[in-house]
This record gives C-alpha cells, structure tokens and sequence, in this order.
C-alpha cells in the first residue's frame, strides 16, 4: 500500500507537501513529527514500532480506544448498503433518524430535535446561526452578539474562532473577531481568584456575564456559548458555583444558554454531558468527538423543544446545511458507538471507579516542585507547571517548559498536550487502572526531568 520509505523520508516528504494544523512549519523541520503506523485501545505505535500511549485520545475525540474492529465492520457494511445519502429535498436515511433519536433520548431534558454536521466547528457554526435564527423569527433582529469567553476554544472557521477567546487564533489570518462576538473572562481560580473561596469566586465570574449583557443591553444579546470545562484554552475547570448561576443569568435575560459538548459529551467527566455534572441545561447543545469515537467525523447541534418550536412553526425554509449533514456511514458508527459506550457502563464505570482513581493520581503530582496545580474531573485533568509550587508562582511565558515536556513525554512513550505550561490529560474512556499508573509515571518523569 505504502511506498517503501525510512522514517526520514516520510518525515521530509511531510515537510515538503503536508500542511498540518496548529504549527509552526519551520519547526518541524528540525523537529520533525512522529509518523504514525497504527493503533490499539489507548496504544500507538509509530513506523519504527515504537509504542507510545495515548493519554489525548488523539484530540480527546478516541473513546472507544483504538482499533475496534465493531465499529469498523459497521462502517465497511454501512458503506456497502448506503454509501451516500443527503438530506436535502425531502430525503432521508434511517441511519440519520436513529441517531437523532438516540441523541434526544440522552440529551438533557427539554432537547427534541438535532441537526447534523461534520465538524464541532460545523456544530458551533450551526448553533451560532440558530440562535440568530431564532432572534429574527421571534421578532428581535436586533439580537444578534453571542458572548463568548477568553480561552474558549469553539473551532476554526470565522465566526467559531471569533467566539473563541483565544488572542493567536484571532490574529491568525482573519481580523477577527468578526462584529457581534463578544467575551467575558474565564472562571479560572488560580489565575483569576482574588483571595476568595471557589465558590465566591465562581459566583463573581458568573456576574462577568451579567455585567456584559447589561453593557451590551440585553436586547442586542442572542446567547452565550461556554464549554462545560474549557478544554483547548487551558483545562479550566469551573468551581461549583458558576454554570448554575450562570444559567440563572441567562433566563433571567432570555439569553440562549449554549453548552459546547464537543470536548466533554458522552461521558468523559463521568455524566453523559459535562453541563450535567453542573446543574444547569442548554437550550442548545453541540457535540463531535466522542459521538464517533473519532471514526469518521460527525458532529450535531442538539436544540430545545421551545427553539425547534420557533425555528419550525415560523420558519419557513432554513438555508443552512451541508453535503455531509446526515451521512449515513457516520450516524451508523455513532450509534454503535453508543451503543458500546452504554453496554459496557463506560459512563458508570468512569462516574465510580477509573474516575476517582484519575483524579487521586493526578492530585500526588502535586508533591512535585514544579507542579503549581492540578484539576481533575472524571478523566479530564489539567496540570499547571510553574517555577515556584509553594507560592504558586508560573513561569514567565518565554521561559515556559510545556512544549519541551510535551515532546520529552512523547520520547519516552507518552502523548500528552501543552497549552502554554498547562498540562491537558484527556485518556480515552476505556483506559484501566493500570494504564492510567503507566500515564502518571511518565508525566512524573517528565516533569522531574523539566524541574
Ligand atoms: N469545541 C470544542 C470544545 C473543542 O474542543 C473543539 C476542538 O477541539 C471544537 C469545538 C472544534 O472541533 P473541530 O476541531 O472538530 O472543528
């Protein structure tokens, strides 16, 4: 199947020809990446046969694990039967009816009805427009800004790295963010906290968004999108306090509440959705990543009963959608997906047992000097690094050590993400006990050789 090249002409023909997302091209020319071959449950092995473990389920998107031969008979079935399928005039699969089904059966309370996309990206856009949407057919165009936070992380086209509050993607070749986004501050204790406990502070952050929409005025606001945990901005994991009073600030302005599922849908903090573990419920819900278990891409924007109402009672037609909405291959893998997520309690399992056991493991890096602090919530745990753990004091930002631990983890058989020094853990659902010891040694050794 493959050309017969060593592993350095794999590499410079990456070079010459592929562009990869997130990088620094001229980089990767001294460092060049790791070529992958194959992989097993949470284990890959890259074209020399060395075996690395996966403690980012490749983008947080591998649940399942690797390799299930399951969800790859359906997908060569699937292709054989109805390899292709859209959506549009008046067509359907049944593919695509199941899952929608299955997705409102265990969404929150309140959801009736999904739409299809590829991407999270896709997703979010869907559910920026539907919220627009919306506004307009209730008679409100004027409500248009969807408010975001700094450090969220909702994709990579226009208007979702817009709502994203990261500087470098707004810089990064768009003049973003585009008119009508706007953001508020991040619930981050550590960085944020001035002195109070969690709980204050989680109630202060939430008032961010209250203070926003009265500057906007709250007519102008059509809804605010959050992730339950912030995930590609630095694994912030909110305090208690602030999705509940944040979902209280919505109803009370009649601003749609957005939950992007993407990173934390289908049990990965240890409930099927990470705003559940929270106490609050979106009017809008996205979601990708583990939907499939990364086997083919799919992505759905999951919506109310009462924003279903308005879109399709005073509709008329949406002009929305794409080639991919509804591919039949990807909503037959997504419900099998589930399907193996539910019967073996992987949800149950990570809610009891493999969660806890994370959680406690990553809390003893904090013994280390150079650990300032760790947050973990089922299997998603963050680890801040800095210069000093006793007075909490992060490195200056040019002398950081994440992305050299990144690739000194990598090394020694470890894959895990630097955002800056903040150290993300996304292992897939299925990892045990003692993958989970194996994952821990390695970002032991990894930080002590840093300090
Ligand atoms: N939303 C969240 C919370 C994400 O973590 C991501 C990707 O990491 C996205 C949206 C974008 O998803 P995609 O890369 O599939 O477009």
């Amino acid at each position: 199947m493959f050309r017969n090249r060593s592993t350095q002409q794999w590499q410079d023909a990456d070079n010459t020809n592929y562009l990869h997302p997130f990088t620094d091209y001229k980089s990767m020319r001294e460092t060049p990446a790791r070529v992958v071959a194959r992989a097993e449950g949470v284990y890959m092995w890259d074209v020399d046969g060395n075996r690395v473990i996966d403690s980012m389920a490749g983008l947080g998107c591998v649940a399942i694990g690797y390799g299930n031969k399951k969800l790859a008979a359906v997908a060569a079935a699937q292709l054989e039967k109805l390899s292709y399928c859209h959506s549009f005039f008046r067509t359907t699969n049944r593919e695509a009816i199941e899952l929608s089904e299955k997705l409102v059966a265990i969404s929150p309370p309140g959801m009736s009805h999904v739409f299809f996309t590829t991407s999270g990206s896709e997703a979010n856009e869907t559910a920026i427009r539907l919220a627009r949407r919306y506004w307009d057919l209730r008679g409100c165009p004027e409500r248009k800004v969807i408010i975001g936070r700094d450090n969220g992380y909702h994709g990579s086209t226009m208007a979702t790295a817009s709502l994203s509050g990261i500087n470098t993607m707004h810089g990064a070749g768009g003049d973003l963010p585009l008119p009508g986004f706007a953001h508020i501050g991040c619930p981050d204790h550590f960085l944020f906290g001035a002195g109070e406990s969690s709980e204050a502070f989680g109630l202060r952050a939430a008032g961010w968004l209250e203070d926003k929409i009265l500057e906007l005025g709250p007519d102008k606001v059509a809804a605010f999108v959050g992730e339950p945990i912030q995930g590609a901005g630095g694994a912030i994991l909110p305090p208690e306090s602030y999705w509940p009073e944040i979902s209280r600030i919505c109803r009370k302005y009649d601003v749609l509440l957005v939950s992007d599922e993407v990173l934390t849908g289908f049990g990965r903090t240890g409930h099927q959705w990470g705003m559940q573990g929270y106490g609050a419920i979106p009017d809008i819900l996205t979601c990708a990543k583990a939907l499939t278990s990364a086997y083919v891409p799919l992505s759905a924007t999951i919506i109310s009963q009462s924003v279903a109402d308005v879109l399709i009672e005073q509709g008329g037609e949406w002009y929305h959608g794409f080639t991919y909405s509804g591919f039949p291959m990807a909503c037959a893998v997504a419900l099998a997906n589930l399907a193996i997520i539910e019967d073996e309690d992987m949800i149950g399992r990570i809610s009891r047992d493999i969660g806890p056991y994370f959680e406690s493991r990553i809390q003893e890096l904090n013994t280390l000097p150079i650990v300032v602090d760790t947050q973990a919530r089922g299997l998603f745990a963050g680890i801040k690094l800095g210069r000093n753990a006793t007075t909490r004091t992060l490195f200056d930002e040019e002398l950081g050590v994440g992305p050299w631990c990144m690739q000194w983890a990598l090394d020694n058989g470890l894959a895990l993400r630097a955002m800056g020094d903040t150290m993300m853990l996304l292992p897939p659902l299925v990892v045990t006990r003692e993958q989970i010891d194996e994952i821990v040694d390695i970002s032991r050794a990894t930080f002590e050789a840093a300090w």
